[in-house]
């Protein structure tokens, strides 16, 4: 026998059960998006490697050890995206997006990273990003935050996610904290695990994103960053903090958030769940005003958030299990005997005509009356129409109402009267 093919380690299907909880999330999501004047930009999955090795940072864990990066058939070296934000950047420039101008732009879609694959890590999984350009206050930072938050609140899950927010201050001050942090790290060489090592020079601040445990105590002796901040930097965060404040939305300053990726100064935050276990990150984001200037555009403050929609989903399902996207339809077709088949065919296309949000199906394959209504059970639908011959020949058809029980017969002579009897049926 044929070996079977399988999906690729880390790669998931989506079935349609599933598919429809995603649908149920990204819906109100976007619909806060653009109620915060948010258009959506679709960017292409595989992009240039040097894009995100100078964006991301080369010595970054996405960048050393996560990207899917592989030459093309003339040898130019592509990745498939590991995040979004690069992509919308680049894009930005590309299009004549940003500079002097004012963008609010979202994108939903894959990323791919190699990792261990585990609950809520997988090596392709989905995000919905949103990046502001053009504006450097805090005040849209606040905006931002406020409007993640509304995703949680609209989803019915703020009870379950906090906030935790942190200023990592200029280039400047990030140049300062570097000679601090270098001379504490070579006091302690000997402890460092070799990511520490292999980073402490080209990227201080990324060794205190180490996932190592062992490295925590050493970390904790470390004065942060935040005590490093020059005025503006401490200015804009407490004008930030004060904002939240009157907004009503709780957050932990935590001076240990430095974030993993290098594009990032002042303003950084992480929502983060207890209830996932270790994958606790759902949306993660900060300022990046140099990263335009970086990519080659001209100089355009940016910040931008990405949630992991994956862990948003499994986060629903485990707080809210009573959330469950109907699986029925609303109208079953139903035909038997001479002449019936075709008048179905045609009555069903009216009906979507005249009723484009209602899940409409027709039997197919024939079969009994009987076969026919336990086809529509299945279905889980809520109305039949039947037609048999004694209805084609009256020019008439039933309605049946499935959950009731309750069935009437309908002229088909006109069929502005049978579709209102059908808004009738179904505003009961
Ligand atoms: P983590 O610390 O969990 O590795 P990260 O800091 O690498 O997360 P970001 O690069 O900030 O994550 O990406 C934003 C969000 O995307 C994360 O908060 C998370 O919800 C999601 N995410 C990141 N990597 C994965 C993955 N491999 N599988 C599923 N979701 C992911
Ligand atoms: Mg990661």
């Amino acid at each position: 026998m044929t070996k079977k093919i399988q999906a690729v380690r880390g790669m998931h299907d989506c079935l349609p059960l599933d598919a429809s909880m995603y649908q149920y999330v990204e819906t109100r999501i976007i619909q806060v998006l653009s109620s915060y004047g948010f258009s959506e930009i679709r960017l292409p999955v595989v992009e240039a490697t040097p894009l995100f090795t100078h964006a991301i940072g080369d010595m970054t864990d996405v960048v050393e050890k996560e990207m899917y990066t592989f030459k093309d058939r003339r040898g130019m070296s592509v990745t498939l995206r590991p995040e979004g934000t690069a992509g919308c950047v680049r894009a930005g420039i590309e299009n004549g997006l940003l500079y002097n101008q004012e963008q609010r732009l979202w994108y939903m879609g894959p990323m791919f990273r190699y990792e261990r694959p585990q609950k809520g890590r997988y090596r392709q999984f989905h995000q919905i990003g949103a990046e502001v350009f053009g504006l450097q206050g805090p005040d849209i930072d606040a905006d931002l935050i406020i409007m993640t938050a509304k995703f949680w609140k609209v989803l019915g899950i703020s009870d379950y996610i906090h906030l935790e927010l942190n200023s990592i201050g200029s280039i400047a001050t990030r140049k300062n904290y570097h000679h601090t942090l270098i001379a504490l790290l070579e006091d302690n060489v000997q402890i460092l695990d070799a990511d520490c090592k292999r980073r402490m020079y080209a990227n201080p601040l990324r060794v205190l994103d180490s996932k190592n445990p062992d490295m925590q105590a050493l970390f904790d002796t470390i004065s942060p960053i935040g005590h490093y901040l020059d005025d503006k930097s401490h200015e804009h965060f407490n004008e930030l903090c004060q904002l939240l404040d009157l907004a009503g939305i709780s957050y932990r300053v935590n001076q240990r958030l430095v974030r993993g990726l290098d594009y990032y100064n002042g303003t950084v935050f992480e929502w983060i769940t207890d209830s996932l276990g270790a994958q606790g990150s759902i949306c993660a984001g900060g300022r990046y005003d140099t990263l335009v200037g970086l990519l080659g555009g001209r100089n355009t403050p940016g910040i931008g958030f990405a949630i992991g929609l994956e862990r948003l989903v499994l986060l629903v399902q485990k707080v809210l299990p009573e959330i469950t996207v109907p699986q029925s339809i609303d109208l079953y077709l139903i035909a038997s005997g001479q002449g019936t088949e075709r008048a179905m065919f045609l009555l069903s296309e009216t009906i979507r005509n005249a009723f484009p949000d209602l899940k409409i199906m027709r039997n197919f394959g024939g079969g009994s009356f009987k076969k026919q209504f336990s086809r529509a059970n299945k279905y889980r639908a809520r109305l039949a129409i039947v037609l048999g011959e004694y209805e084609i020949n009256h020019n008439q058809c039933i309605i049946k109402d499935l959950c009731k029980g309750t069935q009437q017969t309908v002229s088909l002579s006109q069929i502005s009267f049978l579709i209102r009897m059908l808004s009738n049926i179904l505003q009961t």
